[in-house]
């Protein structure tokens, strides 16, 4: 009983461990030959060694699918589905050691915000304020090359980085993004327009004060009237 059922049922047993704890089968000859002495535990063995590598391998492929869920929804911003503050910060940090390390490497910045959106949510309610939210989004994404970068900075505020795009390269999509906003249907009847800020790297500046520096040309084209971009 010990050589024929015990002993290939304990190794067996060891197999699914090892299966399971991810170790490599090492096929061990006296283990083998061991559950084979006796063929229904070899049968058996055989098909529960089968089955546990199967559904280890669904759970395996279920875990990669769901922490690629996970990830992308640490860097997503929940109302509109682009790049949250916290993963823009994360590119713009690449940008900017990229930029330092690397003579002629340069890019650009470029901060929005909807002009008198408060008014938007007072006449529409909040609801309709996070619809039309979204289409100002799809909006600007329409103007956008593939390689910048559109991120969620604030409540109705966005930062775009604009890769190996020097400041007339981003006031150009600035410009084309204030414009189209201006001249979509919303689905609302209001008028719905953007101010925005642009500056460009410089190697004297640290991050933070370039970010500042676009926040103060958004700024002055607010007190400036808004509906424009300020370089
Ligand atoms: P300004 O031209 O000076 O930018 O005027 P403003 O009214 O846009 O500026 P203010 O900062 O006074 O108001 C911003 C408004 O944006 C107030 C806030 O309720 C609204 N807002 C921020 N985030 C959201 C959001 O996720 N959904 C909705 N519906 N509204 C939002
Ligand atoms: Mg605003
Ligand atoms: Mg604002």
């Amino acid at each position: 009983l010990g050589n024929k059922i015990i002993t290939p049922l304990k190794t067996l047993e060891q197999h699914i461990k090892d299966i399971i704890e991810g170790k490599k089968s090492e096929n061990n000859q006296d283990d083998n030959n061991l559950i084979s002495d006796y063929e229904e535990i070899n049968t058996i063995a055989n098909g529960i060694e089968k089955l546990t590598h199967h559904s280890l391998f669904q759970k395996n492929i279920e875990l990669a699918a769901k922490n690629e869920l996970l990830e992308k929804l640490s860097q997503t911003d929940y109302l509109t589905g682009i790049l949250n503050r916290r993963k823009i910060n994360e590119e713009l940090q690449k940008e900017y050691q990229r930029a330092k390390r690397y003579d002629n490497s340069t890019f650009s910045i470029v901060l929005l915000d909807v002009d008198w959106f408060k008014n938007i949510n007072d006449t529409y309610g909040h609801d309709k304020g996070d619809i039309v939210l979204k289409e100002i989004v799809s909006v600007i994404s329409s103007q956008l090359r593939i390689t910048d970068n559109l991120a969620r900075w604030g409540g109705e505020e966005f930062l775009i980085l604009c890769p190996s795009t020097d400041l007339s390269g981003a006031a150009t999509i600035a410009k084309k993004i204030q414009s189209a906003i201006e001249k979509n249907n919303f689905s609302i009847s209001h008028k719905i327009t953007i101010s925005g800020g642009v500056c460009e790297y410089n190697n004297s500046l640290s991050l933070d004060d370039l970010i500042i520096k676009a926040d103060y040309k958004l700024y002055e084209a607010k007190s400036k009237g808004r509906n424009q971009i300020i370089l």
